[in-house]
């Protein structure tokens, strides 16, 4: 069988790699160069219990894919030579204000009531277990299943992998349209079409430029989003990722540490901007005062691709069973990966469709 995969994202790169794994030929097909569209901007953070509410279809996938990622990076390390940081060590949830320390008790309670592990601590308890904590600070919430992991390394690492089962990667090239005759894809790639047996559409924020014959333009749209990389000036900085209001942290281990990020409904646009980064600047010397001491080494901005529910597009469309998508994964395209390229794979392989994607219908929105 061969297949395309459309953009070499996390999300492409994640599928490429499980479909090669089964020994599908697979052709990849990326405009600019691998991981460098949404995903090089990401922090990396996989925290469904935070980022999605409770009984929502959000965190039922997310849960589902945070379970995955020790699994998934263990059999990548053993295959390839990319290194990449990959840590759960938690994240802390930071209360700067009455109203959120209340926040930070009902999630307490709603983690109680799933049964997740948790901490609640009050001011000086969170001081003690993370020292660069304000003084101001009222009640922390510290979650030990998340995570987080390096993005453009592991998307090397996920290239490597799926190469070294026999993908290519063609790039630089922009695939603008894909149709489903009888039971043959093609795609268009400049001036040549190239025939496959499934064609699998992760082209993120641009994914809705990539045509399909006879149906609607699929309805994703870029949210802008900036992250900040500091540099801690000594040894005491924040051991794990630590999360306020108006924006949350990520710790490296050579004393980086990101400061993400802004939420910009400004269409194609991916430059910085100065209101972004003040403002991302003002949040983290809120939440952790001695930033102000950090360098600012750069900043980063990346294209979200957003859907209006917030949950992908994933399967295949049902008027082309052959054409599949995996894109509009939002804020936890990251988190979702090993997920989507799990049911991306036995779902074209197999025929073995996951009930989840009753909820991540590509038509939904038509
Ligand atoms: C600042 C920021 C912070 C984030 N933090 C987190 C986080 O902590 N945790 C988390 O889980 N998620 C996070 N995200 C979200 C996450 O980065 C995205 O959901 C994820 O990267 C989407 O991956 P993707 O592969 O679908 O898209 P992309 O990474 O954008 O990849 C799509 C690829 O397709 C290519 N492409 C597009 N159109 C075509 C075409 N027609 N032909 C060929 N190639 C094409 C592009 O060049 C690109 O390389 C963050 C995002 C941002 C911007």
């Amino acid at each position: 069988m061969r297949i395309a995969v459309i953009g070499a994202g996390i999300i492409g790169a994640a599928v490429a790699d499980a479909m090669a794994a089964r020994g599908t030929r697979v052709s990849m097909y990326e405009m600019r160069s691998p991981g460098r569209g949404a995903s090089q901007a990401s922090a990396g953070v996989l925290c469904p219990y935070t980022e999605a509410t409770p009984g929502s279809p959000l965190l039922a996938l997310g849960t589902r894919s945070l379970a995955m990622w020790d699994g998934w990076v263990e059999g990548l390390r053993d295959r390839v030579t990319s290194r990449f940081h990959y840590a759960r060590t938690g994240t802390l949830e930071v209360a700067l204000a009455p109203d959120e320390a209340v926040h930070l008790r009902r999630s307490a309670e709603q983690l109680a009531a799933e049964g997740v592990a948790h901490q609640q601590l009050d001011g000086a308890a969170l001081r003690q277990f993370e020292p660069c904590a304000g003084a101001s600070a009222l009640s922390g919430l510290f979650i030990g299943a998340h995570g987080h992991v390096e993005v453009s390394a592991l998307v090397s690492a996920l290239m490597e992998s799926a190469r070294q089962r026999g993908a290519t990667c063609e790039t630089p090239a922009e695939i603008i349209q894909v149709e489903q005759k009888q039971d043959r894809v093609r795609v268009r790639v400049g001036d040549r079409v190239d025939e496959v047996d499934h064609a699998v559409i992760a082209a993120g924020s641009w994914s809705g430029r990539v045509r399909v014959a006879d149906v609607p333009a699929f309805a994703v749209r870029p949210i802008r989003g900036q992250l900040l990389h500091l540099k801690w000036p000594d040894a005491s900085a924040p051991s794990r990722s630590v999360w306020g209001t108006r924006c949350y942290t990520v710790p490296w281990p050579d004393g980086s540490l990101l400061v993400g990020a802004t939420i910009e409904d400004v269409g194609f646009d991916e430059h910085s901007t100065v209101a972004g980064v003040r403002e991302l600047l003002q949040a983290v010397e809120a939440l952790l005062p001695g930033s102000c001491q950090a360098t600012l080494e750069s900043v980063r901005v990346g294209l979200r691709p957003a859907t209006a529910d917030h949950l992908p597009l994933l399967g295949p469309l049902e008027r082309h069973p052959r054409i599949t998508l995996a894109t509009g994964h939002y804020r936890n395209g990251i988190l979702l990966a090993p997920y989507t390229a799990d049911v991306v794979t036995r779902q074209i392989l197999d025929n073995d469709r996951d009930p989840m994607l009753d909820l991540t219908r590509p038509e939904r929105f038509w």
